[in-house]
């Protein structure tokens, strides 16, 4: 099995990105309950030729679609000795928590946060989001609401950028808050939030007797990978008192990287940030994180006083608090350990090289298009995501087909977004093994679709 998948990482590139999955393939995972054993090397080989051509391909230097980490060999040696050693990480005094709390203090150290900041592993940011709004909601009320919960008549209110992710909606749904107070304030030209506008949005919802709470600012959007003015949000959160979170999902690691960090000078001063080492990390999935200031008022969001889970102050009982006392999680697996392998093993110095190294393939991506009368870009290029179209008649339509056509190909998967009305091929480029000739082959294979979709639709 490691031969096979090191064998697989090794030749990534001279297979397709991804291919439609054959009906067999399907088939054979539509079976009733076995009850008779399978021979270990069976099972394997219906993985080798069922399951592992079929994936999304995030892995392969081609893939560009939505914003998918590549992992390493790293990450999944240490997948393998977690799950050999199959700790839970809800609590107890383990050494596992140790490591977990070891890159806690290595993430506080990256943002600036004081020792007394929380931070945990989750799945993703949406999970890293919704522990944040929660924790502001508590920063309002006091601990008091869990019980209480929200009182008829008092009205949170919440500020996001209509380019921020829809998973911060998400979040006022599930606590209860409700989408229809996530105030979504317009964009300037660089798809960054107005701050202009936010203060007036704050302004009108208090003169309504709205209750602001929570300000979500994003480094690195989804669908252009701009970087909201954080500065200038941490200075309208602490003068109007309001919660300040960042949701880095992918960008807050470019604190990593030397020539990208200033770009989020005011993340330092963020009450919450949620990221995702899964992403520029290139730690495989999942591995998401949320890292809070005031690590007291964390725990008070979430810790339970449930008489099973005593502690103590020796014995296995011991090491109070755990990591489920700061989230809705009580079981959780060893994912600080593949944190801790890739960072340890490759070295923060070289996973900065990495993202400065995408955001330097996606100018060079945007060069091409420029220089490519047939293609046109849509929007600015301001981390490593680039949107373009391919220019003709009914350019919607003929676009989303030479995604589908790309996709299909396995030459390159972008993925498509919409940008002031367009559709665009969307290239988020994350992956440590993509380099030019993937952008090259991107290009290339965009026009031969483009020429080949457009001389079509002349002829019918
Ligand atoms: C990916 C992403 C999310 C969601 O993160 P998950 O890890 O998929 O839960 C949220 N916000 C932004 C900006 C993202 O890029």
């Amino acid at each position: 099995m490691l031969d096979d998948m090191l064998d697989y990482l090794e030749h990534l590139r001279e297979q397709p990105v991804w291919q439609p999955i054959p009906q067999e393939a399907r088939d054979l995972f539509r079976q009733p309950l076995a009850s008779e054993p399978l021979d270990l090397a069976a099972a394997h080989d219906t993985f080798m030729q069922n399951v592992l051509p079929y994936a999304v391909g995030n892995a392969h230097p081609g893939f560009m679609g939505w914003v998918h980490g590549g992992g390493t060999p790293v990450g999944m040696l240490a997948e393998m000795l977690a799950a050999g050693l199959n700790a839970n990480l809800g609590g107890r005094d383990q050494m596992p928590i140790e490591v977990e709390r070891q890159v806690v203090q290595w993430v506080r150290e990256l943002f600036g946060f004081p020792e007394s900041a929380s931070g945990l592993f989750v799945t993703g940011t949406s999970m890293a989001n919704l522990i944040s709004v929660l924790i502001a909601r508590t920063a309002v009320f006091g601990s008091s609401v869990r019980q209480s919960g929200i009182a008829a008549g008092q009205r949170l209110t919440a500020y996001t950028s209509a380019s921020a992710h829809v998973s911060i909606a998400q979040a006022m749904d599930i606590a209860g808050i409700g989408t229809d107070f996530l105030r979504m304030i317009p964009v300037n030209d660089q798809y960054q939030m107005d701050v202009d506008a936010l203060e007036r949005a704050i302004a009108a919802d208090r003169k309504a007797g709205m209750t602001p709470f929570f300000i979500a600012g994003t480094a690195g959007t989804v669908d252009v990978g701009a970087i909201d003015p954080l500065a200038a949000l941490a200075e309208v959160a602490h003068r109007e008192g309001i919660w300040f979170h960042i949701d880095g999902a992918y960008g807050a690691l470019a604190m990593l990287a030397p020539d990208i960090a200033p770009r989020l000078r005011g993340i330092e001063r963020a009450d919450s940030i949620a990221f995702d080492f899964h992403k520029w990390g290139q730690v495989p999935y999942d591995a998401g994180f949320v890292l809070v200031r005031d690590g007291a008022l964390h725990h008070s969001t979430f810790a339970s006083p449930a008489a099973y889970l005593k502690r103590e102050a020796r014995g296995m009982a011991a090491g109070s608090p755990w990591p489920c006392d700061f989230g809705p999680d009580l079981s959780r697996g060893f994912r600080a350990l593949k944190t801790w392998f890739t960072i340890k093993v490759y070295g923060s110095e070289k996973l900065g090289r990495v993202i400065s190294n995408t955001c330097a393939l996606a100018q060079y991506l945007k060069q091409r298009i420029e220089a490519t009368p047939l293609l046109e870009l849509l929007a600015p290029v301001s981390l490593n995501i680039v949107c373009f179209r391919y220019r003709c008649e009914d350019a919607d339509r003929v676009n989303a087909d030479i995604v589908v056509a790309l996709q299909e190909s396995g030459i390159a998967a972008p993925s498509t977004t919409t940008i002031d009305g367009h559709l665009a091929i969307r290239a988020a480029i994350v992956n440590h093994r993509t380099n030019a000739s993937d952008i090259d082959a991107l290009i290339s294979a965009t026009i031969k679709f483009g020429e080949a979709h457009t001389a079509h639709g002349q002829t019918s």
